[in-house]
C-alpha cells in the first residue's frame, strides 16, 4: 500500500493544487491519498475520475494526522527540502511494507520531521508538493506505475497526432 498525506489543505485557495496531488499520485502509482481538512467537492472530483479512467484508487479527507500516524503500521517518509537526498534514501526503504508519503503545503509543523522514518527530498530547491510527488514515486516504483493498468470505462490510445479515446464495455 502506498498512500499520500496531504496536510494544511485550505479549501478554496487549495483545491487546484490539491487536486493535482491527488490525480498525481493515482496516476503514478499510489493506493490512496488521505487529506487532513474534510473537502467532500474534492472526494466527489476524484472519485469520479476514478469512475471514469479506472483503478481503485482512494481518498479521505477529514482525518487526524496524529491518530492516523499513531496507528500507521508501515514506513513515513516526509518530502521536504530539507531532507536527505532522494536517490540514496529511496535504496534504504523497506519496499515490502506499507508507506505513508506525507506532504506538505504551509510551513510543517516540527513533529512530522520528528515521526517521519525518513525526511527525503528531492533537490534542495523549494518547489512544489506536485512535482516533489511525482518525482519520489517515480523512483519508489522504479517507473513501474508506467505500466499499471486501470481497465477503466474510458481509455486513451497513445498517438502521434488528435486524441484516440475509446469507451470500454462493461
Ligand atoms: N515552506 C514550507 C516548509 O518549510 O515546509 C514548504 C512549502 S512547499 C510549497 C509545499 C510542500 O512541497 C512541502 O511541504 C514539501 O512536501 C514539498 N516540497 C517542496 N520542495 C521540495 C523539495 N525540494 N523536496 C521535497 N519536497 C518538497
Amino acid at each position: 500500500m502506498i498512500a499520500v498525506l496531504r496536510l494544511g489543505h485550505r479549501i478554496g485557495r487549495d483545491k487546484r493544487i490539491t487536486t493535482h496531488v491527488a490525480l498525481v499520485a493515482r496516476a503514478f502509482g499510489a493506493d490512496k491519498i488521505i487529506i487532513e481538512t474534510q473537502d467532500k467537492q474534492i472526494e466527489k472530483n476524484i472519485r469520479s475520475i476514478s469512475e471514469r479512467f479506472g483503478g481503485k484508487f482512494e481518498i479521505e479527507t477529514g482525518i487526524d494526522r496524529k491518530k492516523l500516524i499513531k496507528k500507521w503500521k508501515g514506513i513515513i517518509v516526509h518530502l521536504t527540502m530539507y531532507g536527505q537526498r532522494f536517490d540514496e534514501a529511496i535504496t534504504k526503504i523497506d519496499k515490502n511494507k506499507d508507506i505513508l508519503i506525507i506532504i506538505g503545503a504551509e510551513k510543517v509543523p516540527p513533529e512530522i520531521y520528528q515521526v517521519s522514518d525518513y525526511n527525503i527530498s528531492v533537490g534542495n530547491q523549494p518547489h512544489s508538493e506536485v512535482a516533489a510527488l511525482a518525482l519520489f514515486l517515480d523512483r519508489f516504483t522504479n517507473g513501474k506505475w508506467t505500466e499499471k493498468q486501470f481497465k477503466g470505462k474510458i481509455e486513451i490510445l497513445p498517438c502521434d497526432n488528435g486524441k484516440k479515446v475509446v469507451s470500454v464495455e462493461e
